[in-house]
C-alpha cells in the first residue's frame, strides 16, 4: 500500500490493471477487432489522461468520450489517436469538436448539416460515425429507416466535406442474465446495415460495451468500446467467471483513521443517533464521507477494513466524515489508513460490493469518487 503523508483521504489507481483488462478485452474480441477504450466522466473517474496515456502504447484505434470538452483536453495532453465524442453535440460544442479534430456521433439530419456546415467554415474535412437507435431510445437514426438516413451520409461525403467513418449503436441489457434482448438488437443492427450500401472496411462497425464484449465476441463488430471493465467493474456481477471473467481491481479508496476513542454503552454516533453502542466498544473515526463520494447509505450497512480487518461502518456517513467499530482491532491506531474499496492483506472491499450495498452499479460509485481525494498512481509508463 502507498501511503501518502498530508492527505486524509485518496484513490489509488492500478495503471497496470487498466493494462491488464484492456488485454483481456482485446483477446476475448479477437485479432479482426480493435478496440475504443471509454475514458468519458473523466476515465470513470480515475483520470482521463493517465488511463489514455497507459493505453496508448497498446494500440487502441483511439478514444471514446462523451462530450466536445473531453476530447479537446485529450487533444491538450497530446493524445493524437481518433476520439470518438459518442453522443451527439450540441450546436455550442460543434466547433470545439471540429478544432480538435474529433470525430463526431450523427445522430439526426440537423447534426450532419452542422458537422457539414463547420467542415465548411473551417475549409477542413471532418469524420463522423453514425448513431442507429435500436431499443436504447436515447439518441441515434431510427434503425428501420436506414435507407433514408443512410443516403443523407452518403450524399454528405460525396460533397467532399465530410467523411462518414463508423456505424454503432448501444445495448441496453448487456450486463443482464438473459441474452435475448441483446441478440434482438444486434439483429436490428445487421438489419438497417443490410440496407446501407458501403464496402467491407470503409465504416467501422460497433455495438459492444464492456459486458457484452467480455460475452459474445460473436457481436464484436469492427471494433468494441468496453468502460466499465477496464476500470475494474465487474459489468454484472451476479455473472459467474464462466460467463464473463472478472477484472482486476483497478482503484482502492482510502483515509486515514483521525480519532481512536473508547464508547460507553448507550454513546450515540452520527446525524440521527442511528447507531447505539451496546456495550463497550472502540469508536474510530475516517476523515473521508459523502463529499468524497462514498454512499451515504452505507451508514451501518457498509464496512472499511483497518490493519487487513473487516470492521463495520457505525451510523451515519456524513460529508466529511464516517466512523468505524474498531471494537474488533484493538491495536488500531491514529493515522492507521483504512480501506473502503480495495485490498487490505488478504481482505478486500470490491467497488462490486459497495455498489451493490448502495443499490447501484460500478460506474456510479467510480464517477462519483470526489475531487477531494487525489488520484495516486500505482504505475506509470509502458509494460
Ligand atoms: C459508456 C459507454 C460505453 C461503455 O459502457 P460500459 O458498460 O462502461 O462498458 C460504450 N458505449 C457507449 C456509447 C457509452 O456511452
Amino acid at each position: 500500500m502507498l501511503i501518502i503523508p498530508d492527505s486524509r483521504a485518496w484513490v489509488e489507481v492500478d495503471l497496470e490493471a487498466v493494462r491488464h483488462n484492456y488485454t483481456m478485452v482485446a483477446r476475448r474480441a479477437g485479432p479482426g477487432t480493435v478496440v475504443i477504450p471509454m475514458v468519458k466522466a473523466d476515465g470513470y473517474g480515475l483520470g482521463a489522461e493517465r488511463v489514455a496515456k497507459a493505453l496508448d502504447p497498446l494500440k487502441p484505434w483511439g478514444f471514446g468520450v462523451a462530450t466536445a470538452d473531453e476530447g479537446a483536453a485529450l487533444r491538450a495532453a497530446g493524445l493524437m489517436r481518433p476520439i470518438l465524442v459518442c453522443n451527439p453535440l450540441p450546436a455550442q460544442a460543434v466547433a470545439l469538436a471540429a478544432e480538435h479534430r474529433l470525430t463526431a456521433t450523427v445522430a439526426d439530419p440537423g447534426g450532419l448539416d452542422r458537422w457539414e456546415a463547420m467542415a465548411e467554415k473551417l475549409g477542413r474535412t471532418l469524420d463522423f460515425h453514425v448513431k442507429v437507435d435500436t431499443g436504447l431510445g436515447r439518441s441515434g437514426f431510427d434503425c428501420r429507416t436506414a435507407d433514408c438516413w443512410s443516403d443523407l451520409c452518403a450524399q454528405a461525403t460525396r460533397r467532399g466535406l465530410v467523411r462518414w467513418k463508423g456505424v454503432f449503436t448501444h445495448f441496453h441489457s448487456a450486463d443482464a442474465e438473459e441474452p435475448a434482448e441483446t441478440f434482438a438488437q444486434w439483429r436490428r443492427f445487421q438489419d438497417a446495415l443490410s440496407r446501407i450500401p458501403y464496402q467491407k472496411g470503409e465504416l467501422l462497425i460497433h455495438a459492444s460495451n464492456s459486458a457484452a464484449a467480455m460475452r459474445w465476441p460473436e457481436l464484436a463488430g469492427d471494433a468494441v468500446r468496453p468502460g466499465i471493465y477496464l476500470y475494474g467493474g465487474h459489468p454484472s456481477p451476479a455473472l459467474p467467471a464462466s460467463i464473463l471473467v472478472p477484472p482486476r481491481p483497478v482503484a482502492s479508496v482510502r483515509a486515514r483513521l483521525l480519532l481512536v476513542r473508547e464508547a460507553s454503552p448507550g454513546s450515540t454516533v452520527g446525524y440521527g443517533a442511528t447507531y447505539v453502542a451496546s456495550d463497550r466498544e472502540l469508536w474510530g473515526t475516517l476523515g473521508i464521507g459523502f463529499g468524497d463520494g462514498l454512499p451515504r447509505v452505507l451508514g451501518n450497512v457498509g464496512h472499511a477494513l483497518v490493519r487487513g480487518k473487516r470492521v463495520p461502518l457505525v451510523g451515519r456517513v456524513s460529508m466529511d466524515l464516517t466512523v468505524v467499530n474498531l471494537s474488533t482491532v484493538p491495536e488500531a491506531e491514529v493515522g492507521d489508513v483504512a480501506t473502503l474499496i480495495g485490498a487490505d492483506g488478504t481482505e478486500c472491499i470490491m467497488v462490486d460490493d459497495v455498489a451493490h450495498q448502495a443499490g447501484t452499479i460500478c460506474n456510479e460509485i467510480l464517477v462519483g469518487l470526489g475531487p477531494r481525494l487525489p488520484r495516486i498512481e500505482l504505475a506509470r509508463g509502458a509494460t
